[in-house]
């Protein structure tokens, strides 16, 4: 079966990497798609493993030699989904999880429309303006402006396949497992099976 591809978004502060990181620990056969960005490593990130870290000028080269799946300007930094041979990884089974934003998930989805859409919520507002507060690596200003762009992304979610509201990592992760075990069921997927050729 060809592999699936999850692409899972959520505003920022709703926890979306804590969920996906809890996914790949319990599915190993979920690979993760390391992004590039030119936004410096947060303490404790290393390059090539949270993200390829690149100047503007290595994330221009990326994109003029077509390397990427698709890139976004987000808070004012580069973020892009390297090709990486996505396509030929899908086709030999494997199931690959790319954790992007609204702008760059809905532009996969017009290129990769069998990919899994799944959007994150926060419980509330009043948790999520939390939760990026109490993140400490935010400036007043880089605050203000995620909280804005977090209310316009979330009306985005409309366009995605499945919502989750992240109350607890535990729930989320068990209604991902759950979507992903019901994906790999559809039919669509599963043509395979039905090709009855020489049975009487
Ligand atoms: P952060 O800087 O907090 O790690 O990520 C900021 C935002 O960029 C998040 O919404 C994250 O999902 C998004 N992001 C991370 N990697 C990519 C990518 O490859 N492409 C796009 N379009 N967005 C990304």
């Amino acid at each position: 079966m060809r592999g699936l591809l999850i692409v899972v978004s959520g505003a920022s502060g709703t926890g979306k990497g804590t969920v996906c990181k809890k996914i790949l620990d319990d599915m190993p056969e979920v690979a993760y798609s390391i992004s590039a960005t030119t936004r410096l490593p947060r303490p404790g990130e290393v390059d090539g493993k949270e993200y390829y870290f690149l100047s503007r000028d290595e994330f221009q080269a990326w994109i003029a030699d077509g390397k990427f799946l698709e890139f976004a300007d987000v808070y004012g930094n580069f973020y892009g989904t390297p090709l990486n041979k996505i396509e030929e990884r899908l086709n030999r089974g494997e199931d690959i999880l790319l954790e992007i934003d609204v702008q760059g998930a809905l532009n996969v989805k017009r290129k990769c429309p069998d990919g899994i859409y799944i959007f994150l919520l926060p419980p509330s507002l009043e948790e999520l303006k939390r939760r990026i507060e109490g993140r400490g690596t935010e400036t007043p200003e880089s605050l203000h402006r995620r909280l804005a762009n977090a209310v316009a992304e979330i009306k985005i979610g409309l366009e995605y396949d499945y919502v989750i509201v992240n109350d607890s990592v535990d729930n989320a992760a068990a209604q991902i497992k759950a979507i992903l075990t019901a994906e790999r069921c559809k039919v669509a997927r599963n043509l395979d099976k039905f090709d009855l050729e020489g049975v009487d």
